[in-house]
């Protein structure tokens, strides 16, 4: 479903399957942001065919962090889609996070990650991400920041009423308020975030960081 201009967000409304938000932002260098499960992935692909997008076009992959229900298409895409995770993650997913995957019956991927995040900011074709480290949810979590459109994507961090659980391997309550209580100082319009509804105009999205660092934390 496009957003506006350049932005699809295919969102997971389905309660029976735990499954990710997936993001599409087209333009020279097309990008595709947590892809999600591969058993479900055909719900993207069949979301880009409706608003005329073709999932084989996507040059670029990024992660918000590494659990499976985010990650796992990534094997669907050949090598020379290239794919990025902070490179806290992809250390944890070489190790850390196996008993997460077996747990949830998902495969672990074997395609590499070419493009290691870090705090900064990252090219893709004509447009320019500001990646954030947020650890809690997971250790190297991130969430990319689009300033030009006031954007936040912000994977498992923060959701509309809602955070990242902080049970499972490496997540950190601590460190998850303050990364949110960072994300709260930004000029955001539009937040994305990993799961649950998207929330629009700064006034909403204000109240939302309030509310959830009074009752949260
Ligand atoms: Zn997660």
């Amino acid at each position: 479903m496009r957003f506006f201009e350049d932005f699809y967000v295919y969102p997971w409304a389905s309660y029976e399957e735990n499954n990710c938000n997936t993001i599409f932002i087209d333009g020279k260098v097309p990008v595709l942001i947590d892809p999600g499960h591969t058993h479900l992935f055909h719900y993207v692909v069949e979301g880009m065919a409706v608003d005329g997008k073709v999932a084989e076009n996507v040059k670029v992959i990024l992660c918000t962090h590494g659990h499976p229900d985010h990650i796992e298409a990534i094997d669907r895409f050949d090598n020379d889609v290239l794919k990025g995770i902070s490179r806290e993650e992809y250390e944890y997913l070489r190790d850390g996070y196996k008993e997460l995957f077996i747990m949830t019956g998902c495969q672990m991927p074997k395609k590499p990650f070419k493009i290691l995040l870090k705090e900064g900011t990252i090219q893709v074709g004509d447009k320019t991400f500001r990646v954030i480290v947020t650890p809690g949810h997971s250790p190297g979590s991130v969430c990319l920041y689009w300033e030009e459109k006031k954007v936040l994507i912000s994977g498992d961090t923060v959701f509309y009423m809602g955070v990242g659980r902080t049970d499972l391997f490496g997540g950190n309550i601590e460190a998850l308020a303050k990364s949110i209580e960072r994300l709260s100082t930004l000029d955001i319009e539009y937040l994305i975030p990993g799961h649950g509804e998207m929330l629009k105009g700064k006034k909403a999205i204000h109240k939302n960081f309030k509310l959830i660092l009074d009752e949260y934390f």
